[in-house]
């Protein structure tokens, strides 16, 4: 059986227990070399076979998983983060349903939750945001119109934007054309959780200065909207002393 696992943003301990575990069990293990942490790989089991996915095709990738299979044995396939996002999963798992090899999933934290907590940020502050878009600028990877960066800065929602370091003045262009204010916070978070972390508070007008002049060019989240300067925010319902909750009486 093949177990995708999210490895996690970076710092070896921020990979789940259940995630730890199947490491420690495969016999084949195929990471992300480019971003999993390679200090993972020391859970792994004397005669474990190790490959980098970095220097393979998705053939390759699939090609090792069916012979891992014929001997009957167990396969990790590590991807950094959680798996769900911008993983190339769906892929494998198409062609993993045509040759009928069983799968399943074990989810990571996921580097913007590692940035969140670089930055001891709260991405859904009452009164600023209740909503966090995920999204990327378009690379190679063609991003659907209907999703443009200026499309989804009209709400002015929390946005936090994957594989976009190397766009990052395009990026400035689409979300003032879209409607945040050029001097919105923004956030540059490098390699979160990673004993090399880096954060740089910054607006929207100053990303492509900000990442420039600290040499930040890839690995990086950026981090928009007003939660990152949390200076006006209501204080939650749910430990308001006056609000009555299903374990809690309020006093009025
Ligand atoms: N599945 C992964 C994302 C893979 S896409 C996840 O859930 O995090 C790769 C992009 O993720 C990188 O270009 C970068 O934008 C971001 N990224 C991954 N790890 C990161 C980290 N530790 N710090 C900042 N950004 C990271």
């Amino acid at each position: 059986m093949i177990h995708f696992v999210g490895a996690g943003p970076g710092a070896e301990d921020l990979i789940t227990v259940r995630g730890q575990k199947m490491i420690e069990e495969a016999d084949v293990i195929i990471y992300a070399g480019s971003l999993v942490n390679p200090g993972l790989l020391k859970y792994a089991k004397e005669g474990c076979k190790i490959y980098n996915s970095a220097f393979m095709t998705l053939e390759e990738v699939i090609e090792v998983m069916i012979q891992a299979e014929k001997k009957s044995q167990m396969t990790v396939r590590l991807h950094t983060g959680d798996p769900c996002l911008y993983g190339a999963i769906r892929e494998q798992m198409d062609i993993l349903d045509e040759k009928n090899i069983l799968y399943d999933s074990c989810p990571g934290v996921s580097s913007f939750c590692g940035a969140a907590a670089a930055l001891n940020l709260e991405y859904t502050l009452p009164d600023v945001s209740q909503s966090v878009v995920i999204t990327r600028t378009e690379g190679k990877t063609p991003v659907p119109e209907r999703e443009s960066i200026a499309s989804f800065a009209k709400h002015r929602a929390t946005m936090v934007l994957f594989l976009s370091t190397g766009l990052l003045a395009k990026l400035t262009e689409q979300l003032i054309c879209g409607g945040y204010e050029p001097d919105t916070p923004a956030a540059i978070v490098y390699k979160a959780t990673w004993p090399e972390e880096e954060t740089h508070i910054c607006t929207i007008e100053t990303l492509e200065e900000t990442a420039k002049s600290h040499g930040i060019r890839k690995t990086a989240l950026i981090i928009v909207g007003d939660v990152v300067s949390h200076n006006h925010y209501q204080r939650s319902k749910l430990y308001d002393p006056t609000f009555t909750t299903e374990y809690r009486k309020g006093t009025e």
